[in-house]
């Protein structure tokens, strides 16, 4: 079904390096089955999940997918690729707390155009393992339980191919095996392919096991099972050190001379156990499998693969839908009204046909908005555009002149704020506003998610860190930050290459890798890589100041701290309320200068889904 052949892809470092991340790899995948792709950190793993996957392009090379190869792609080929075959479920599984388990997967079953029956979400609840739980909140899941909300919502495009990048690079190793056995169970139907360091598990789990080193394939084994040798209908030699006995009560005196025998040839220790628990955890790590075969990897030489005509491969286009996803972030907000944040829609009617001009007036009524709620406790307000739409369909008979309404609706679309909106407003509000290109679709791709990572270090993951990645971009500008009390440590970034982050972003990476960042100088000038959007991809910018946005409200220490007096319901909803200040808030921002839209953003203007531009201002 899937296969890469002769993949490349390099990497310039600052210096004019090159880092080959990916050298003339090629890999043909079985039709299902669980493939773990290992190695250090820096060998390629992710590239390659990623290039394979479609998110990223390779320099060179091809990647057929049932017959059709990537060669032939034309234009949106390699977004409808990855929106036809594959679900990727990745380390940070963003699902809504605001929501409950059935809510969130409605949620991406409306955002994927899908019928909402309650029957398919029950359905997928329980091929991940968390039948019973959909009224659940999110925060009463373990970690484990939510990557499976993740892999459920992964799930709902019907895809042949999974791809999951350290699912598991959150979790401890318990919640951790809840994930694999899942995605095991999955890969009995599917292809499942997985990116991990941990080499246990993948020996657990695999059937195959794919290990990079500086992005080459070093070593491409298969899991093969050795029958036991039956020594009567009870009685299994697993192999030369295991015996295993189905009943004992049907052992005879000649079975027990045997068993004698076998342990007489021994002489260390010898274990007899007869607990269930243990002996499955026994069987796990020395590799054998329920029914009594030796697991054991060799080199890879057949894969079992089908032949596939080019001509009956279709894809599905991928497409955003803007209104679903207008609805459903009104909804968000509908529900959980916290007065802390306003969110203001500006309407004004247009018709398509004419296309959709913004004036400035506008503004003059969302100041005026502003004004009237300063008296008001907020601590910061959030402004976004929407445009209503008129759409009707006209049937013009040009002979007789006639012209007649063939229909008529209604739609919503949200829009993005021009710099000159936004200069407009600060003009007459002393700086206060920053315009924020929102990663509108991470809280229900998890694709999407990754928008900031700096290589080998892990984001801290909790209550107190709820998002793993910053949500927004803002090209405030020096004056923005001195202007609102911010201080910054090093520069604010002087071009399209660089960003700042904030002292909060820094916590988060501080505490996620509490041996490797100490200091700003450890964040200072190292490359960070961020991923827009839907088709996401990859930028990398250098970090040239770290920007201190002022104290988070002390009440959400205790978020932060095990100490808290409080008990586990004020705590869920202490941290359902963080989530909301923080997700939106300039502590979350990353800090660009102001070439940077025009640089990244050029091609996103058509996507508002993807480009909402959020005003705010304190
Ligand atoms: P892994 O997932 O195995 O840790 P990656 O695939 O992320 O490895 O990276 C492989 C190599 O390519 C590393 O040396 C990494 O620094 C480099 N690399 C990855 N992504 C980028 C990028 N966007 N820009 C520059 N170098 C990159
Ligand atoms: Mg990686």
């Amino acid at each position: 079904m899937l296969e890469i052949k002769n993949l490349k892809k390099v990497y310039k470092t600052k210096g004019g390096q090159e880092v080959k991340a990916l050298d003339d790899v090629s890999v043909t995948f079985p039709e299902t089955g669980m493939v773990f792709l290992l190695g250090k950190s820096g060998s390629g793993k992710s590239t390659l999940l990623n290039v394979t996957g479609g998110l990223d392009k390779p320099d060179s090379g091809e990647i057929i997918i049932k017959g059709k190869n990537s060669k032939d792609f034309s234009g949106a080929d390699f977004d409808s690729y990855r929106n036809t075959y594959i679900g990727f479920i990745f380390q940070e599984y963003n699902i809504l707390n605001e929501f409950n388990i059935e809510q969130n997967i409605e949620l991406a079953l409306q955002l994927q155009g899908k019928k909402n029956d309650k029957e398919s979400v029950l359905k997928l609840l329980e091929q991940v393992d968390l039948k019973g739980l959909g009224k659940r909140k999110p925060n009463t899941l373990s970690g484990g339980q939510k990557q499976r909300v993740a892999i459920a919502r992964a799930l709902i495009k019907n895809p042949e191919i999974i791809m999951a990048d350290e699912p598991t690079g959150a979790l401890d190793s318990n919640t951790g095996k809840q994930v694999f056995d899942t995605l095991k169970k999955l890969s009995k139907e599917k292809l499942v392919i997985i990116v991990s360091h941990d080499r246990d598990f993948a020996e657990i789990y695999a059937d195959r096991i794919i290990e990079l080193a500086d992005g080459k394939i070093i070593s491409d084994m298969t899991k093969a099972h050795i029958e036991p040798k039956s020594l009567n209908e009870n009685i299994n030699i697993v192999n030369d050190n295991v015996l295993s006995i189905k009943n004992v009560e049907e052992l005879k005196r000649d079975d027990l001379d045997k068993i004698y025998d076998l342990l007489k040839s021994k002489n260390g220790e010898v274990i007899i156990s007869t607990s269930d628990h243990d002996n499955k955890a026994i069987k796990q790590a020395i590799h054998i499998s329920e029914d009594n075969r030796s697991e054991v990897f060799s080199d890879t030489k057949e894969v079992n693969t089908k032949e596939y005509d080019p001509k009956n491969t279709k894809f599905i286009k991928s497409h955003l839908p803007f209104q679903r996803a207008f609805k459903i972030g009104a909804s968000s907000l509908k529900s959980k009204p916290i007065r802390m944040i306003f969110t203001i829609f500006l309407t004004i009617v247009a018709l398509v046909m004419f296309g959709v001009t913004s004036t400035l007036m506008l503004y003059d009524e969302s100041y005026s908005v502003k004004e009237a709620l300063k008296n008001t406790d907020l601590d910061y307000e959030q402004i976004s555009k929407t445009y209503k739409v008129e759409n009707i369909g006209h049937n013009f008979n040009i002979s007789t002149g006639e012209d007649k309404v063939t229909y008529k609706n209604t739609e919503y679309l949200e829009t993005a704020f021009s710099s000159s909106d936004i200069n407009y407003l600060n003009s007459k509000s002393a700086n206060k506003y920053a315009g924020v290109i929102k990663f509108g679709s991470y809280n229900y791709y998890s694709g999407a998610s990754r928008v900031l990572r700096i290589e080998s270090m892990t984001l801290a993951s909790s209550n107190y860190y709820p998002y793993v990645a910053m949500t927004g971009l803002v090209d405030a500008g020096i004056n923005y930050i001195t202007s609102n009390g911010f201080t910054i440590t090093g520069s604010y970034p002087s071009n399209y290459t660089e960003i700042a982050i904030t002292d909060y972003m820094y916590q988060m990476l501080k505490d996620g890798n509490p041996d490797q960042v100490k200091s700003y100088d450890d964040i200072l000038n190292k490359t960070v890589t961020c991923r827009f959007g839907f088709s996401g991809y990859n930028v990398e910018l250098k970090i040239t100041g770290i920007i201190n946005t002022g104290m988070i409200p002390t009440k959400y220490n205790d978020l932060k701290n095990n100490t808290s007096n409080l008990n586990q319901n004020e705590l869920d909803k202490l941290a359902e309320e963080f989530k909301l200040y923080i997700g939106n808030s300039f502590h979350l921002m990353g800090y660009v200068s102001n070439d940077f839209y025009k640089e990244y953003m050029k091609d996103y203007e058509v996507y508002t889904y993807d480009y909402i531009n959020t005003i705010w201002a304190r």
